[in-house]
């Protein structure tokens, strides 16, 4: 695996694949890897001549400052995980690369309905951070497909909103949430879990499937209901929100429809996770 620092040597490397039009396929992550993140560059080796991987914790998308401090950022591990899952470039820009001249100014986009919900509220100024730096990583990269986890599902959304408003020829690939053996989400963030923590966060993605359970059985309200009856039980974890959501656009259902995904965002302690799960009727 290369190893690129800069966009000039990341240009360098990229340049003998795009001399003849080998498609390129990308993957940006933030680092701490799991097999959530390796899962993507799996399916990006099935379709592309080369796949490159970005690290980079991108300060722009933290709206709390003690989160971006505490992100871990095993760098040698993730180099060897790379590796093993057959990446090809690694490109690991500096904050400098990404930001010249000290400019953290944000992208001014809008995403129709997309942003006005759970994480969006939550994390104010979050998804304008990350679509800034997903563009510009897009530019660096110049990837033919781009790999997206639908553990971000409302991530994953806005991309994809930005790519066709904007004409942007590149394909973006979901990819389905890689889970522990308990059901828990990968989450690099999972790594900052004292044990209690850990054993407790399994009730996330517990409560949610028994939401998938219910489905079609149950008004809203009463699942509603369920939820944050099972976090006030538990009573370390805090529920941040608990949502249904039509799968386009990302708004409140009221109804059984026939297509919703379930999302909730939790405190465990002081550490902040998501997950969610497609509902079908
Ligand atoms: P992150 O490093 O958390 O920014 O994630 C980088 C990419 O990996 C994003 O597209 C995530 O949605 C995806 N990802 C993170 N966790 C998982 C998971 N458990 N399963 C599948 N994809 C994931």
């Amino acid at each position: 695996m290369k190893v690129a620092e800069s966009i000039a040597e990341l240009n360098n490397l990229l340049a003998p694949y795009r001399a003849k039009h080998a498609p390129v396929g990308f993957v940006p992550t933030m680092g701490a890897l799991h097999l959530g993140h390796l899962s993507l560059i799996r399916q990006a080796k099935t379709t592309n001549d080369v796949v490159v991987c970005s690290i980079f914790v991108n300060p722009t998308q933290f709206n709390d400052l003690k989160d971006l401090e505490r992100y871990p950022r095993p760098i040698e591990e993730d180099k060897r995980m790379l590796e093993e899952a057959g990446c090809d470039v690694l490109f690991l820009p500096t904050v400098k690369e990404m930001y010249p001249d000290g400019d953290f100014s944000t992208l001014k986009d809008d995403f129709g309905t997309l942003d006005k919900v759970m994480e969006g509220v939550s994390r104010p100024g979050h998804f304008a951070g990350m679509i800034t730096i997903v563009n510009k990583l897009f530019m660096a990269v110049l990837p033919q497909n781009a790999y997206f986890g639908q553990k971000d599902y409302q991530q994953l959304s806005i991309v994809k909103y930005f790519i066709e408003k904007h004409s942007i020829p590149i394909q973006i690939i979901p990819c389905p949430i890689v889970r522990e053996a308990d059901g828990l989400a990968m989450s690099s963030r999972n790594r900052l879990l004292n044990p209690d923590e850990r054993k407790r966060a399994v009730l996330i993605s517990q409560t949610l499937f028994k939401v998938r359970d219910m489905w079609g059985t149950k008004p809203i309200a009463d699942l509603r209901r369920f939820v944050e009856g099972e976090f006030e039980k538990d009573g370390y974890m805090k529920l941040i929100y608990f949502e249904i959501a039509n799968t386009k656009t990302l708004q409140p259902v009221t109804d059984n429809a026939k297509q919703a995904i379930a999302c909730i965002a939790v405190f465990d302690g002081k550490i902040r996770l998501i997950d969610n799960v497609l509902l079908n009727a």
